[in-house]
């Protein structure tokens, strides 16, 4: 067994196949010259000097597990019909094989001199601009553009965030949806400015002049890039693989690739999720650790002859969380462009508040600010498919879960 990425998706399926009893030959292999380890605490914890960098690796015996750990090393190609593995170190043969390479941070035209977010290296370098108090840019005010928004504030940063659509997190959620967040910006004294495109960017580090399409420009020490991140596939050209519009490993209910013993799993691939009806590709911590569950439980099952179809398909209600300006944000489940949206609680108000995404009497999503009791009930009404009461789901006074029509969810 090979797995190709030591991120939290490629580690986790290492562990989870012993876990499950895999007794054979397991080899992590990874491009990033550090131990594994894990990212969100990278915007959370180390830019703001609250974790150091041995803080955030996996707490995992490799040694112990009998993982053979390959840091440094990278996967160049992939000769699927012969079942090898073309490395910076050498070939590796295989039976089976993970790809858990996971994504790259998505740059723009003229960036060169630009920071962005992805890893413990890039955090590093960040950190070192926050202690400096510099002036910064942020290009992107999506999940990670308000993240380190929310860190450059705290280190007393002159902070801009200009960001292509009309407002916060505009590629992910709707714009009524997100509008209070807007202001969470100014609260921290960061300037947010929306519907407006950066078309150049001049200089480097030390100092930069990012020219914006409404002919303005702004002044910066430094510019970080927060657009968004791409499956780090490239290696792949070429192996036979299928992949998607963005690069991402097509794979099916089991997450297994196109070409036979090869399996895909993390931020790096899609899979059609019978629950929402459509093919999910998700760039969240959870997806990584479930689907590397899943892919275990599939190898082992079908090693042991039980038919793949026996094997519970990988169809998970997405979740995610975030920290930013002093909030807690989380999401669960995957909403649709036609589904409704009922608000509960007041934004701002005390208490926090939530939005309930219903097709039909079902919901579909739950996005929460400082409301984790609404996300916890939200998901398992999700997960259980519950008919629901809209009427009770948009009254913030009545917990979440009694919005259920039918006994299944309550009192859990
Ligand atoms: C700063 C930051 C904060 C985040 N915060 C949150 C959060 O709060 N909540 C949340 O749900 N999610 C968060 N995420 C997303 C979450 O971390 C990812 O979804 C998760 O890391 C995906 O795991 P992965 O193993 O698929 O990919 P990755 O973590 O990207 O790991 C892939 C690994 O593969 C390696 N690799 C790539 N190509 C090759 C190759 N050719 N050969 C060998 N190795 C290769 C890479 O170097 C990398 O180490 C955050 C991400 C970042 C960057």
């Amino acid at each position: 067994m090979v797995v190709v990425g030591a991120g939290a998706a490629g580690v986790q399926s290492a562990v989870a196949l012993r876990e499950r009893g895999y007794e054979g030959r397991v080899t992590l292999v990874g491009g990033e010259p550090h131990r594994p380890y894990d990212r969100p605490p990278l915007s959370k914890a180390v830019l703001r000097g609250l974790g150091r960098p041995q803080d955030v690796v996996f707490d995992v015996d490799f040694a112990g597990l009998d993982i053979e750990l390959r840091t440094g090393v990278t996967a160049l190609k992939l000769r699927a019909r012969e079942r090898q593995l073309v490395t910076s170190a050498g070939e590796l043969p295989y039976d089976r094989l993970v790809i858990a390479t996971g994504a790259d941070a998505v740059r723009v035209p003229g960036d060169e001199g630009a920071y962005v977010l992805r890893t413990l290296d890039d955090a590093e370098r960040l950190r070192e601009v926050l202690e400096a108090r510099r002036e910064v840019v942020v290009i992107g005010a999506g999940w990670i553009g308000a993240e380190f928004a929310t860190a450059a504030r705290e280190a007393g940063c002159r902070v801009t965030v200009i960001e292509a659509g009309a407002g916060p997190l505009a590629g992910v959620l709707p714009g009524a949806v997100t509008a209070p967040m807007a202001g969470w910006y100014a609260q921290a004294g960061a300037e947010l400015r929306t519907g407006v495109r950066v078309t150049g960017i001049e200089g480097g580090d030390g100092g930069a002049r990012v020219s914006l399409a409404d002919g303005s420009q702004v002044r910066a020490d430094a510019v970080v890039v927060g657009v968004g991140a791409r499956p780090a596939t490239g290696w792949l050209a070429g192996s036979g693989i299928a992949l998607g519009a963005r690069g991402e490993v097509l794979a099916d209910e089991w997450l297994r690739a196109s070409v036979p013993g090869v399996y895909a799993v993390g931020d790096c691939v899609s899979f059609p999720s019978g629950r929402f009806g459509e093919r999910l590709a998700v760039h969240h911590w959870d997806n990584a650790l479930q689907g590397a569950r899943a892919i275990a439980a599939h190898v082992v099952a079908d090693m042991a002859g039980v038919a793949g179809g026996q094997a519970a398909p990988y169809d998970p209600v997405p979740y995610f969380w975030s920290e930013q300006f002093g909030r807690f944000v989380q999401y669960a489940g995957q909403h649709g462009a036609g589904d409704a949206v009922v608000r509960r609680g007041v934004p701002d108000g005390d208490g926090g508040w939530s939005v309930c995404w219903l097709r039909g009497d079902r919901v579909t999503a739950v996005l929460t600010v400082d409301r984790p009791r609404d996300l916890a009930q939200g998901k398992r009404l999700i997960t259980a498919a519950t008919a629901v009461d809209p009427a009770l789901v948009a009254d913030a006074a009545v917990a979440l879960r009694a919005a259920a029509r039918t006994a299944v969810g309550a009192g859990s």
